[in-house]
């Protein structure tokens, strides 16, 4: 969190960042146990951390470090998870979302360090024809971008307003740079806005997205479109023909959080494509923010593709020549199929990858480094977890916004952990130290 005063009581307060979700809202003010202009989602998240983070006068910190759900001192924990890194067959590093840049660095040192697969769980390294901008590029742009320029969004098969709270306050619902108000209209099954004279919904089955691109995009493209179209695509594909050739710019919202083949996204950059023939058009892609497993997805993205070539699904870490296999070395995959026997897990997961970890039972190892306060229990397997400074209220360092800007963080309140950074660059020392290697290198 960002604190650039402190009130004469000791008590933070001033604009801070929110890391609930991929929008990083940088506005929100915290003031001793009031948070304000937070989304009801990130409200409640700060509040609970500020709540949790806070020692009673006298109190002591939670422990350090649990191994399954007794407390040990951190040396020890770090030692027991050394001991399970070390005799694990393969291990897979993820849940990178969660840190900033410099903890996402320091995971893939100790990953390279191990030998181990990268993916922080991001949908397109699952999808079966591998990430959108490698086979068919993309045209997208900054949020700001949207706000100021385009006087037509398109909501595309998504709803920003469940997902990303606030995008929709900060991003369409304000005018445009000149003074205008923009339309909007969303196609497929969420009606994303009430109806009124600048929305329209146009109901259309989810499964229906990728021929609607299509059709829309010959239509645009002044191309014969087949006479046996669904009645209903059809009336879609005019309405939204008409809209468009109205349009200055034009901005589609898109969500990754729903796309397995990745055939959605495809029909979307070649669509955007055509437009931008005729005038600016670009898409804002949205992955599945607060459902997703942390706000710093992108930065993720570009660590791994700056350290590896690909943003995930990296089967071995190296930063001589990664191998990268998409929807084969995903973070899920390779818990599902047992290729992975230990998980060295940053911060949170999605429900979907906890699943996964939890349905492996004992033959899956975890390290897990979290701000959880208790440790998080699985039934069966061994787990040791390592406490780290609170990721919403006392983490600094770097993040990026789901659209690539820069949001530099710096703590609200003193920490009682130390930061999730730190915990990995020592990790990643002791592993070094139990295999006789010096302790220098592995940094970027
Ligand atoms: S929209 Fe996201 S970042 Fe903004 S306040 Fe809500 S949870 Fe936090």
């Amino acid at each position: 969190m960002k604190q650039p005063s402190t009130d004469s009581s000791g008590t933070g307060a001033g604009q801070c960042v929110c890391t609930a979700c991929p929008l990083l809202c940088d506005d929100i003010l915290i003031n001793g146990d009031r948070v304000d202009r937070a989304c009801v989602p990130g409200r409640k998240a700060i509040t609970a951390a500020l709540a949790c983070d806070r020692v009673p006068p006298g109190g002591s910190p939670p422990p350090e470090a649990w191994e399954n759900a007794r407390s040990l001192p951190l040396g020890i924990a770090l030692q027991r998870a050394v001991e399970m890194l070390s005799s694990a067959r393969r291990v897979l590093v993820t849940g990178l979302a969660s840190g900033t840049l410099e903890a996402i660095t320091a995971a893939c040192d100790l990953a390279e360090l191990i030998g181990a697969a990268v993916d922080a769980g991001l949908p397109e390294s699952a999808q079966a024809a591998g990430p959108t901008i490698a086979r068919a590029g993309e045209v997208t742009a900054v949020w700001e971008e949207l706000r100021d320029r385009a006087d037509l969004v398109v909501f595309w098969n998504c709803d920003p307003a469940g997902s990303h709270p606030r995008f929709l306050e900060r991003f369409v619902a304000l005018p445009l740079a000149d003074g205008r108000w923009r339309r909007t209209v969303a196609v497929g099954p969420d009606s994303v806005l009430p109806d009124g004279a600048t929305h329209r919904h146009l109901v259309l089955a989810g499964d229906l997205a990728v021929e609607a691109a299509r059709c829309l995009q010959l239509r645009i493209a002044g191309r014969h479109v087949p006479d046996t179209l669904d009645e209903r695509l059809a009336i879609v594909c005019a309405e939204l023909h008409e809209l468009i050739h109205a349009a200055n710019c034009v901005a589609i919202v898109t969500s990754s959080s729903d796309d397995p083949v990745g055939l959605e996204s495809w029909s979307i950059v070649h669509l955007i494509r055509t437009i931008t023939h005729e005038k600016p058009a670009f898409q804002i892609p949205l992955g599945g923010g607060l459902a997703d497993g942390g706000a710093n997805a992108a930065g993720a993205a570009a660590v791994c593709t700056w350290r590896y070539g690909a943003a995930g699904g990296i089967a071995r870490a190296d930063r001589m020549g990664g191998l990268f296999l998409p929807a084969e070395s995903d973070a899920r995959r390779l818990i599902d199929r047992g290729e992975v026997d230990a998980v060295v897990v940053m911060g949170r997961l999605s429900g979907l990858l906890e699943q996964a970890i939890a349905d492996r039972g004992d033959a899956l190892s975890l390290v897990r480094i979290c701000d959880a306060q208790e440790p998080v229990l699985r039934p069966f397997g061994q787990t040791v977890q390592l406490r780290c400074a609170s990721g919403l209220i006392a983490t600094s360092g770097t993040m990026l916004r789901e659209d690539g800007r820069r949001v530099v963080l710096t703590p609200h309140q003193t920490a009682t952990a130390a930061p999730l950074r730190e915990l990995l660059v020592d990790l990643t020392a002791a592993v070094r130290l139990a295999r006789g290697l010096s302790a220098a290198g592995g940094r970027p």
